[in-house]
């Protein structure tokens, strides 16, 4: 039987206590500890692949790693890729923050797309629409990419048996608001989840990218 543990964390600046605190010690919100139900770390790796799984890192001579597979990836949007620093950084991870409505989704379609058309498959997975509400909003703004693959998921796992078919060389996942793990008790949008699918979008960036590799194809 796996072991039950309870802890809390403050929806607000993700601060952990052990015990329900009204007022959170950190950030001094009232009513955002929230708590979570953990299960002890023995009970998710015997059915959780990735603890099984071979090391997907071994340890390199300083002489044998070159550096051409961090080349940025051109991105013929100047503005967007003078923010990254002159284009993608292969093993990268980047959040794109905003407000709300002020056109992340319809920036990201256009990074998507160029990127298919330029070095790619490319996969855009959204929490939220549909793959013809997509394909609705990529004709309104113009956007045709033959190696653009669309998919409707907010499930990580899922998700990441996608990339592992499609193989893509850039994953957009919009947005991590809705992304959540099942081994995770709290609900998706909460600190730990976005902690959490954070994580493991930063794991596969590093591991799935090899300086020595695209994909290991
Ligand atoms: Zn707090």
């Amino acid at each position: 039987m796996a072991k039950r543990q309870t802890r809390y964390v403050c929806q607000s600046c993700g601060r952990i206590t052990p015990a329900y605190m009204g007022k959170c010690p950190k950030c001094g919100e009232f009513g955002t500890m929230k708590e979570e139900v953990m299960v002890a770390e023995t009970a998710v790796t015997a059915k959780n692949p990735r603890a099984l799984r071979q090391p997907a890192s071994h340890p390199l001579r300083l002489a044998d790693v070159t550096a051409d597979g961090f080349e940025r990836l051109a991105l013929p949007l100047a503005e967007f890729a003078r923010v990254l620093g002159g284009g993608i950084v292969p093993g990268s991870l980047v959040l794109v923050g905003g407000d709300p409505g002020i056109g992340k989704s319809t920036l990201l379609l256009d990074v998507a797309a160029l990127v298919a058309n330029l070095h790619g498959p490319t996969l855009y997975i959204s929490g939220e629409e549909s793959a013809r509400q997509i394909k609705m909003r990529a004709d309104r703004l113009g956007v045709q990419a033959k190696e653009l693959f669309l998919v409707t998921e907010t499930n990580l796992n899922v998700m990441l048996t996608h990339i592992n078919e499609v193989k893509p060389v850039m994953v957009i996942v919009d947005s991590i608001q809705t992304t959540y793990v099942e081994d995770k008790t709290s609900s998706p949008g909460s600190v730990s989840q976005v902690r959490e699918c954070a994580g493991r979008f930063q794991e596969l960036a590093k591991t799935a990218v090899s300086p020595l590799s695209w994909w290991d194809t």
